[in-house]
């Protein structure tokens, strides 16, 4: 489903150049779920973002379902990030003046997906995160754990095959931490390929692969290393 091929970014300022993915090489079958680990800074978040066609990139090429990403308008990258991926990031990024069901509905609005379909998404969505009842609640009546829950139910209601989450769990105290894990496997049970950052050793062993991210590079990690974390 996704295949990068010898691919490099590099940020260029005016005064420096930092190499964030050097040379990675990665495959993701349908269905997998895959954890991202590595030290801060080693180009996690870069490499998520290039999957998730938000971030360009300068040497190689990203299949995404056999078809290069290469070359495409950004209509068509954005049709494509819009029919395919969902996001979740650490910050939750929710709008605080809407409800919890319109936080969901808005990205299908964007989509121009019919009112009566927004609105059978967002209650399945919040049905499947458990908070149902709280439709109508604004993300400020919500503990860490229900908004991150909330921002799980946006990303699900585009109905996605890939999921991109960046340290979805980062915020949360380690019982949050879990339901929320807990969610994503459940998600990924039911077909949905999920690639996830975390610092988490048991998180990460719970994911069916692991890969590691330092300094740009990327390898099977089949032994995690939790120091490389510590020290970074
Ligand atoms: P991680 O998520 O693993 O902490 P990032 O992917 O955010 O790491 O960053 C990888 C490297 O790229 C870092 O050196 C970071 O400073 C740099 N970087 C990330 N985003 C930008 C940007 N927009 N402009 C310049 N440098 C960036
Ligand atoms: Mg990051």
């Amino acid at each position: 489903m996704i295949q990068l091929k010898n691919l490099s970014k590099i940020f260029r300022t005016e005064l420096i150049e930092t190499h964030a993915l050097r040379s990675i090489e990665l495959q993701v079958k349908e269905g997998e779920f895959v954890a991202l680990t590595g030290p801060s800074g080693s180009g996690k978040s870069t490499l998520l973002n290039v999957l998730g066609t938000l971030e360009h990139f300068d040497e190689g090429d990203y299949l995404l379902d056999g078809q290069s990403v290469k070359g495409l308008s950004d209509s068509a990258l954005s049709k494509l990030r819009n029919e395919k991926i969902g996001f979740i990031f650490q910050g939750f990024n929710l709008i605080k003046d809407y409800s919890l069901q319109d936080n969901i509905e808005l990205p299908l609005r964007y989509r121009g997906i019919a009112a009566s379909e927004r609105k059978r998404r967002a209650e399945q969505a919040l049905e499947l995160v458990g908070l149902a009842a709280r439709r109508d609640y604004h993300p400020s009546q919500l503990s860490g754990g229900q908004q991150q829950r909330v921002a799980i139910a946006r990303a699900i209601a585009g109905q996605p095959r890939i999921l991109l989450a960046d340290e979805p769990t980062g915020n949360l105290d380690s019982l949050m931490a879990r339901q929320v894990m807990e969610l994503l496997e459940k998600i990924n049970q039911d077909g949905c390929t999920i690639l996830m950052v975390t610092h988490d050793p048991d998180q990460a062993r719970r994911a069916g692969r692991q890969v590691q991210i330092v300094d740009g590079q990327l390898s099977d990690a089949a032994m995690y290393d939790p120091l490389a974390v510590k020290r970074a």
